[in-house]
């Protein structure tokens, strides 16, 4: 593959956040086309790339990797029944993830049920369903188990790297961990062909030995190279440096998508991961809310609506993220984990767009763009003000509610409109606390708490 047209062609469809190459397709790539924009755009989307933008030229575009249902869901208090991650799951599809992680199905049988059921329920948009699984045999095995009838499965092979971890978790030196990785990743491309690879605690690893190990992973049939700060311990100029220093060094890496997955321990989860897409990361994994253990994770709203926001910083590298979904998926997810939005969480919180301050009220009157730097109809709040009461049609229920986080079907929304006349004629107006509790006592109560 030494072939500069070749190359480049790669490369742009590694920008463009390709998942795979096809060999065949880069040599076809050859024949004198490449120049044509428009048969760039056909070999990319050939070649497997999950958005090819439609301006003409490609952009870079950064996979989103839901990981609210594992990383998230692992929260303390955020346990969530298999009927409600399946709605969560449902909602991130409309929200157009590329990767939705469902769970850590070796961690129990419960675990891998959800992530079956996600994984043969969960359809459309082309979105990938991955399940986490440690290094070893047993977990793989349930993780392929547990993914294998989705559309696109992906098995998430993890194992620290840390000396830290090595030595008081494993009790492994390095040499072993180097032979592990390269038999489990080899095990799990030999079920599925997407496999990521992640170094847990890579921030904390060497960074010589840490090549070694993504080296040994995409010789090994890692399609996936996935860098953790699990303990939350980077900061962005350091972050950087690292994606740097491994673009540069690990044979291979250019052929396989490179992934940042944050902690905010320090606050930092969302400008490290920013600092990781600036040096060629092309995957990010992110929650809703920034749902996550102790501080939590990267909060998908918050990177992605800095990339939309910015692109004369960014360079135009945009997603497929549908914005306008985040208010109502920020929503269900608060409300299925009981887990509050902090009123002044950044892009969703419930102040994030509200102005009281008098100068500033002032100059929003006079014109948005003076204290505001992005919509809030460009994250779903369009409607904020509708007031819902005995004239409101079944549409506008349905538009407040799927606000509120709640899809409902024909048949739902049916139950769920007579409730509501017959409260709205009792009641001038009608809450979003009693809109919720119209829906929710309308359905059947979830088996499990
Ligand atoms: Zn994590």
């Amino acid at each position: 593959m030494a072939d500069p047209a070749a190359m480049s062609l790669k490369q742009l469809a590694n920008d463009a956040g390709a998942y795979e190459f096809d060999k065949s397709t880069l040599y076809a790539a050859r024949s004198g086309k490449l120049k044509e924009v428009k048969s760039l755009m056909q070999l990319a989307n050939d070649a497997g790339a999950s958005t090819v933008a439609q301006s003409g030229k490609l952009k870079g575009v950064i996979r989103i990797f839901d990981t609210t249902l594992r990383d998230g869901e692992q929260s303390p208090g955020a346990t969530m029944t298999t009927e409600e991650k399946i709605q969560v799951a449902h909602q991130l599809v409309r929200l157009n993830v590329d990767t939705i992680e469902a769970g850590f199905p070796a961690a129990s049988p419960g675990d891998l049920l959800a992530v079956r059921e996600i994984a043969r329920t969960t359809r459309g948009n082309d979105v990938a369903i991955a399940g986490l699984a440690r290094a070893s045999v047993s977990d793989i095995d349930a993780a392929w188990e547990a993914v294998c009838d989705a559309e696109r499965p992906v098995i998430h092979v993890f194992l620290a790297t840390s000396d830290i971890h090595l030595k008081h978790k494993f009790n492994i030196d390095r040499e072993e961990a180097l032979q592990r990785v390269k038999n489990m990743v080899r095990y799990a491309r030999n079920l599925c062909s997407t496999i990521e690879f992640s170094a847990e605690d890579a921030t904390r690893s060497d960074w010589d030995y840490l090549c070694r190990i993504f080296e040994t992973a995409i010789a090994s049939g890692a399609t996936t190279i996935n860098v953790p700060d699990t303990v939350g311990y980077t900061s962005p100029q350091e972050y950087e440096a690292l994606f740097n220093y491994l673009r540069n060094r690990v044979p291979g890496i250019e052929d396989v998508v490179l992934s940042a997955h944050c902690h905010n321990d320090l606050g930092m989860a969302t400008a490290n991961t920013l600092a990781a897409i600036k040096a060629g990361a092309r995957q990010v994994e992110v929650t809703i809310n920034g749902l996550g253990e102790r501080a939590g994770n990267t909060a998908m709203e918050e990177v992605v609506m800095a990339l939309r926001t910015r692109p004369d910083y960014f360079g135009n590298i945009t997603t497929r993220i549908d914005t306008q979904e985040f208010l109502a998926t920020s929503r269900m997810v608060s409300r299925l984990t009981g887990i509050p939005v902090q009123p002044n969480k950044a892009i969703v919180g419930e102040n994030a767009f509200a102005h009281e301050a008098e100068i500033q009220q002032e100059g929003m009157l006079k014109n948005p763009l003076t204290y505001e730097i992005m919509t809030p109809q460009s994250i779903g709040w369009s409607n904020r003000k509708l007031v819902m009461g005995k004239h409101s049609g079944r549409h506008g229920l349905d538009a407040r509610l799927r606000q509120l986080g709640h899809k409902l079907d024909a048949d739902q929304l049916k139950v769920a409109y007579s409730r509501f006349i017959a409260l709205a004629n009792e009641k001038k107006h009608i809450t979003d606390a009693e809109l919720l509790y119209i829906v929710e006592s309308g359905k059947e109560t979830p088996a499990a708490v």
